[in-house]
């Protein structure tokens, strides 16, 4: 972007008008949660003012207007994606779609039980089978896997990651093998940034026929995200990482998938008949949507989507390269700072989560707060990768579309003087 598109994208974000302990906000948290540009808070608040009822099967003209308006925010996210609308179930977040989907297998495991039909059975997972996952993975990705192999029986493997936070993929290579079932892994590490190797992964769980679930979190805001492209069955992100509101996930899935696995939660909107003793489920997605679904969310949502393709992802990807170059390189040169994953030759997207010798990650948030600037510390609900970096938390910086040169150097400033500021004397810029 030039610099005046940049002041431009950056004069419709409301909060970056903000002060925050006496410095203009300089928001490095966009990996957390992103800001919302005003289009997207005015989307949902004129849906709100002008046209809100609940959506499907109301005889009245707002209902119509939000049924409409509803399921036109699901067409915007299927373009975004490449993929069908009826391949688009809304959920609270990506954390509620993952879960959705190890339930869903879990009762399809079941082979009984309310919607796990014959066209389930082929999705169930039994002693013997294997999960696999990697060790980047948010617990949002893991947790749910857990569970899912403690229910049936199932067993959950890993792919290790090496010393420099790549995923070691000869021994991937080992571990995807003939009982594969499952390979969940996250499309973009929130800890290191590096993007997953998916064109060697999924080959080997496609060699194998094991479902592949892809965490897109934190790759939906800065890449193009294609999930057909990428030969994934699934694919999960969050509206709010996405410049849109909180309360909003997007599930993709492949439609013969998503037809055939029961359902997750039961009750309204996602029926066709049900007398007292049973019910017949509608196809994907009403299925997976039960209930009044989140309709002002969906719609800041595609708003929040049209925001990021006027400007163009490829565009914002370029943009912010730049900047994770200039982010990198200034925290390379300040002595007794660890970028963690710095010697992955992966490309990364824009961030990194950094250790200051001696200092605690929530001292060093400190001292970046005090001059404005919003970063992340703790374990960024991926423990057991700090516990393989040999660290227990860290302090990240994530960049977003309004990212600036000026905001990172801030950053690189504020780094630099927190072990003097601790009374580490040895520890100035070199
Ligand atoms: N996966 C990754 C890689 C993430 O970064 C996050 C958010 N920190 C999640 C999953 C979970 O997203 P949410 O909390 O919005 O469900």
């Amino acid at each position: 972007l030039t610099s005046a598109e940049l002041e431009g994208v950056r004069a419709q974000f409301p909060i970056l008008a903000r002060q925050v302990n006496g410095h203009p906000l300089a928001y490095l948290d966009s990996a957390a949660t992103a800001q919302k540009p005003l289009r997207v808070i005015e989307a949902e608040s004129a849906f709100y003012r002008e046209s809100n009822a609940a959506v499907h099967r109301g005889a009245h003209t707002l209902a119509g207007e939000a049924t409409e308006l509803y399921e036109d925010a699901r067409r915007t996210i299927a373009a975004l994606l490449a993929v069908d609308e009826n391949e688009v179930v809304f959920t609270s977040h990506a954390t509620e779609a993952l879960n959705l989907v190890a339930y869903a297998l879990g009762t399809a495991s079941l082979g009984r039980g309310a919607g796990a039909s014959a066209a389930a059975a082929p999705y169930g997972l039994h002693a013997g089978d294997e999960i696999v996952v990697t060790e980047l993975e948010h617990h949002a990705n893991l947790i749910p896997w857990q569970e899912l192999a403690a229910r049936t029986g199932a067993t959950l493997r890993f792919i290790p990651v090496l010393d420099d936070g790549a995923l070691d993929l000869d021994a991937a290579a080992t571990i995807i093998g003939e009982r594969t079932r499952v390979l969940a892994l996250t499309h973009v590490s929130n800890v290191t940034g590096g993007v997953t190797p998916l064109e060697h992964l999924v080959p080997l769980a496609r060699a194998v026929g094991a479902l592949v679930v892809l965490d897109a979190c934190q790759s939906a805001p800065h890449l193009t995200l294609h999930p057909r492209e990428l030969d994934v069955d699934i694919a999960v992100f969050s509206g709010h990482k996405l410049y849109g509101p909180t309360g909003i996930g997007v599930l993709y899935g492949r439609a013969a998938l998503l037809d055939a696995l029961p359902p997750f939660l039961y009750g309204g909107s996602m029926i066709t008949t049900v007398t007292m003793e049973r019910a017949e489920y509608l196809p994907a997605p009403q299925r997976f949507e039960p209930g009044t679904p989140r309709i002002a969310q969906a719609i800041g949502l595609a708003e929040a989507v049209r925001f990021v393709t006027e400007i163009g992802l490829d565009r914002i990807a370029v943009t912010e390269h730049a900047l994770t170059e200039r982010m990198l390189a200034g925290l390379a040169r300040i002595p007794h700072v660890r970028v963690l994953g710095a010697e992955n030759p992966a490309p990364r997207v824009g961030l990194a989560s950094i250790v200051v010798d001696d200092v605690h990650a929530h001292d060093a948030g400190q001292v970046l707060d005090e001059a404005g600037i919003a970063a992340r510390v703790g374990h960024h609900c991926a423990q057991p990768l700090h516990r393989r970096f040999g660290v227990t938390a860290s302090l990240r910086l994530s960049l977003g579309v309004h990212s600036t040169a000026d905001e990172v150097d801030r950053a690189l400033e504020a780094v630099a003087s927190i072990r003097p500021f601790f009374g580490f004397t040895e520890g100035a810029p070199a």
